[in-house]
């Protein structure tokens, strides 16, 4: 007949767990974290073979032990894993916020350098772009500049992880291209699906592409007659065909139609005259 009776144990239900299969109680928090190291009251009992003699009550105390006992450093540890606010995920996340805030300050200094080249038409690599370097190239150069005259920003770049400086020519060409996708935009928002000509000329590059330089001659809402450069296509050969298809491709990528277009100009190359309506 089973001797065990629950209310014995009412002040330690928080960690103890009675098995019934093997007519034993098990204490949770020591077999979850008690260290291996060096004989502990009660031995092995409370985690491997269960604890049964009812009749000695006492011996729970004993297993208790003083404040510093193996059983009550297991308790904290256990405790401590119950505590949600200082679960790991949570941690996480507060760290994931704070590296969240340090990275746009980060992100946003890059973009503003980046957009001041861009505007200047200023070349961003430099030719020694090492740390000893005299003369790292305009971009980094300028990015030391904003770090040097803003707390925050040469705080996140001193900083900041050595695979995490958002400083690789890749990045710059990513935001470069975002920042030319903009300004397309933005020049297609200003012709309003208005009349336009296009002045297109073609040329070869230093590896011997052929490409086709487009730009867009418009009047803006404000009456001014504007002149927009749309962008480089590059073509396989400077046929009429070839480079009547790239244009028509430009014209669909960018949600131009050639029913809007007026006129065509061209630098004397009589067949990258494109077919459009009769009155051009
Ligand atoms: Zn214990």
């Amino acid at each position: 007949m089973r001797r065990f009776n629950p209310d014995w144990f009412i002040d330690y239900k928080n960690w103890l767990e009675y098995s019934i299969e093997k007519d034993a109680v098990f204490c949770l928090c020591c077999y979850l974290f008690r260290q291996d190291v060096g004989k502990q009251a009660g031995g092995d009992t409370f985690v491997r073979t269960g604890f049964k003699l009812w009749h000695k009550k006492e011996k729970l105390q004993t297993h208790v032990g003083g404040v510093n006992s193996a059983h009550n450093q297991a308790l904290k540890k256990c405790e401590d894993l119950m505590k949600p606010n200082q679960h790991i995920n949570n941690v996480f996340v507060k760290q994931t916020k704070e590296e969240k805030i340090k990275y746009r300050i980060q992100l946003n200094a890059t973009v503003d350098c980046i957009r001041f080249l861009l505007r200047q038409g200023l070349a961003f690599r430099g030719h020694d772009e090492s740390p000893d370097s005299s003369d790292k190239g305009n971009f980094l150069e300028l990015l030391q500049f904003l770090a040097d005259h803003n707390e925050s920003i040469n705080e996140v770049i001193q900083n900041c992880p050595k695979n995490n400086k958002l400083t690789h020519p890749n990045i710059q060409k990513d935001i470069v291209n975002a920042a030319a996708c903009e300004t397309t935009n933005a020049i297609i928002k200003d012709l309003d699906n208005g009349f336009f000509s296009v002045l297109v000329d073609e040329s070869r590059d230093t590896s011997i592409k052929e490409q086709m330089a487009v730009v867009l001659r418009y009047v803006d809402k404000k009456g001014n007659v504007t002149e927009r450069f749309l962008g480089i296509v590059h073509v396989t050969d400077t046929t009429a065909l070839s480079l009547k298809v790239a244009i028509e491709s430009l014209f669909s990528k960018h949600g131009l139609s050639l029913s809007r277009l007026r006129g065509q100009g061209y630098d004397g190359a009589s067949n990258m005259q494109v077919d459009s309506c009769s009155c051009c």
